[in-house]
């Protein structure tokens, strides 16, 4: 497979159909046809399982630690610093609910942002069951968590902050490095959840102190159904799934070597790749800013204008429905979000824009553009040839904006 097959090119396989455009890259993205040929031989002739004593076992432990230090390399730590888990939510999980199960005799407080993922929000609510206290911390108006803010919330009970490193749903990128330098050495150990961040913002915990991160193998191009948790040396977290003793006791359970193989070929494409696919992506999304802005009258964008996710382009349109426009755009074969994927099924509005001080009628008007890998810049001209109608009829249909005009 050579590159412009992976794009999507004659013969690729990776790129949703060109019939529709697809802009939706937050909530799923295609396995690169690369890491699909990495990890096939570990279904089939290569299928031993690492806890096996025999030789067919030996080379699926070789193969896991290799996939390990591949992986480690992606952000800077070490190779036994790395758990892989089912997933993105079990490695928040394992960090949140593993984290203050074992260290619950330094403390009880726990703090995170409002606009944390749906997952961190419920394991919130879990730790709240279980006695700990949470703190929730406000957004200013672009989504961000302010340093000081944050170190005013700190209690001598404190025990942990979990912040997402960038939010999946608009975009703003926190001051994490900040951040880590503030509570490094205070014993409040700092979690974040990477998944949105990672392959777009270079991260290396080898220079940033965070204890704890989350990272998902679908997020970089590999397949679905894994993730992994940083777990820096000397920072101690009892395990959420227990059974065999696999990853050091912490996530045990048969590792799924074939998806474990994807996700360290989609972290070596990224550390090969990332600079020169995120500059592509980055201008194709600045079109899009720039022409709906300019075209689309009462347009704003949502979240930073500068602290955000290279991909994103997070809108509000004014009078209109975030669901009926993405209905009336599915039909114009485009594929674009109102939010976040894991909680589009809810009709609530999104809780990170009202955290950032939206409206609800404002917080229902947004459309969430992602782009990745094998987006292309004939997209915006596509997009653009169908977004600027969809909203002129549903205004024309809409009282609350004929009320504003
Ligand atoms: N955290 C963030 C920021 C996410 O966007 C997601 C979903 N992609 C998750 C956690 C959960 O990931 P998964 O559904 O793979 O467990």
């Amino acid at each position: 497979m050579n590159k412009d097959q992976a794009r999507g090119g004659a013969g690729g396989h990776a790129s949703p159909s060109r019939d529709i455009v697809y802009a939706d890259y937050q909530s799923a993205k295609p396995v690169d046809p690369r890491v699909v040929e990495a990890m096939l031989p570990f279904m089939t002739e290569r299928f031993g399982n690492p806890s096996s004593l025999h030789g067919v076992g030996d080379e699926a432990t070789a193969a896991l630690d290799d996939a390990r230090v591949r992986v480690a390399r992606f952000v800077g730590a070490q190779p036994d610093e790395i758990v892989f888990t089912s997933g993105a939510t079990e490695a928040n999980n394992l960090a949140l609910i593993g984290y203050c199960r074992r260290n619950r005799r330094k403390g009880d407080h726990v703090l995170i942002s409002e606009a944390e993922h749906i997952s961190i929000l419920n394991i919130a609510k879990v730790l709240e069951k279980e006695g700990f206290r949470v703190t929730r911390v406000p957004l200013d108006l672009y989504g961000r968590v302010s340093p000081q803010k944050l170190r005013a919330r700190i209690v001598d009970e404190t025990i942990l902050v979990s912040l997402g490193w960038a939010s999946n749903e608009i975009g703003t990128v926190q001051p994490i490095e900040e951040i880590a330098a503030m509570l490094d050495g205070t014993g409040v150990a700092l979690h974040t959840d990477a998944v949105a961040a990672a392959g777009l913002l270079p991260i290396d915990v080898g220079t940033v102190p965070i204890g704890l991160m989350t990272l998902s193998s679908n997020d970089i191009y590999g397949p679905r159904g894994l993730g992994a948790l940083y777990v820096r040396k000397g920072v101690q977290v009892a395990p959420v799934l227990v059974g065999g003793g696999q990853e050091r006791g912490l996530r045990s359970g048969s590792e799924d070597l074939a998806a474990i193989v994807g996700m360290a070929a989609a972290a070596d494409i990224m550390v090969a790749e990332m600079p020169a696919e995120v500059a592509r992506i980055k201008a194709i999304r600045d079109r899009l800013v720039e022409r709906v802005l300019a075209e689309i009258p009462d347009s704003h964008l949502n979240g930073h204008p500068e602290q955000r996710l290279p991909n994103n382009a997070h809108f509000r349109f004014d009078g209109v429905e975030g669901e009926a426009m993405v209905l009336s755009l599915r039909d114009a074969g485009i594929a674009v979000a109102t939010g976040s994927a894991c909680s589009s099924k809810t009709l609530e509005p999104s809780h990170t824009l009202i955290s950032c001080g939206l409206l609800h009628e404002e917080a229902h008007g947004s459309l969430e553009f992602t782009f990745g890998r094998f987006s292309r810049e004939d997209d915006v001209e596509r997009i653009m040839a169908a977004l600027p109608p969809v909203i002129e009829r549903l205004r024309a249909l809409s009282p609350l904006y004929r009320a504003k005009a």
